[in-house]
């Protein structure tokens, strides 16, 4: 795991457990609340978050955030079972339901205690802190459930699973709505743009993701500079199948 500043008030905790790519937790610390955005893959990963919190977040509140309900931003959430963990209410219905089929499937990767832990509070549309200057909204692509962090005070934006590079993974079927939020993501015009698997995204990111996602749709016209591309293409078009 390494540890980066991103801002005067937010931290990422990079970890490469998992092959093929790393995974962000983000912390963005306010004057009375820190958020903790996502929570990786168990007890342990949280460790030394928790270890941060107990230095920095004397008479804070500790307000954690899943971007959405895949295993590898939700398992670490048992760290945090007496804290407020926020989801999309489609989080608390997808987490619930492919709970066990994630630890089927990826149960391997789990990095100490790992317990079913779902978000405590949910929403439709979007939630606000306006005395942290946090705006947390519906930006549904990557999965219907995908939910972004915009921080206003440093102009910043968490985008979760929705873009990344060199490929985004598409796991929901409606592309029209995927390009909805991306298109809204540029209109914000952000300073600076982080991504759960791709740390610092550009507009241009962003830009090359809509033009992947129209030509995901025509099925035609994708040009594969990797391997890694080419498979995760043909996954992103089974889904739409
Ligand atoms: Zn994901």
């Amino acid at each position: 795991m390494k540890r980066t500043e991103l801002t005067r008030n937010t931290t990422a905790y990079l970890f490469d457990e998992i092959e093929d790519y790393y995974t962000c937790v983000f912390l963005i610390e306010k004057k009375s609340t820190i958020f903790v955005i996502d929570t990786f893959c168990g007890s342990i990963s949280m460790e030394p978050i928790l270890r941060h919190l107990a230095r920095v977040g004397k008479g804070k509140q500790v307000i954690v955030v899943n971007t959405h309900f895949h295993w590898d931003h939700v398992w670490g959430n048992v760290a945090f079972q007496d804290r407020t963990i926020i989801g999309h209410r489609f989080c608390y219905e997808d987490l619930a339901t492919s709970w066990q089929s994630q630890i089927d499937n990826r149960g391997r990767y789990r990095l100490g205690r790992v317990e079913r832990v779902l978000p405590s509070l949910t929403f439709d549309q979007s939630l606000r802190f306006p005395a942290e200057k946090i705006e947390i909204f519906h930006s549904p692509g990557h999965t219907r459930d995908s939910i972004s962090i915009f921080d206003h005070e440093e102009g910043a934006l968490y985008v979760g699973d929705n873009v990344e590079t060199p490929i985004i993974y598409v796991e929901a079927p409606d592309v029209d709505t995927y390009i909805q939020t991306l298109e809204h993501y540029l209109a914000r015009s952000a300073r600076k743009i982080f991504g759960s698997h791709t740390l610092e995204i550009t507009p241009a990111d962003i830009e090359n993701s809509i033009d992947y996602l129209k030509k995901l749709k025509t099925g035609t016209g994708v040009v594969f500079r990797s391997e890694y591309e080419k498979t995760i293409h043909s996954q992103n078009l089974s889904m739409l199948k």
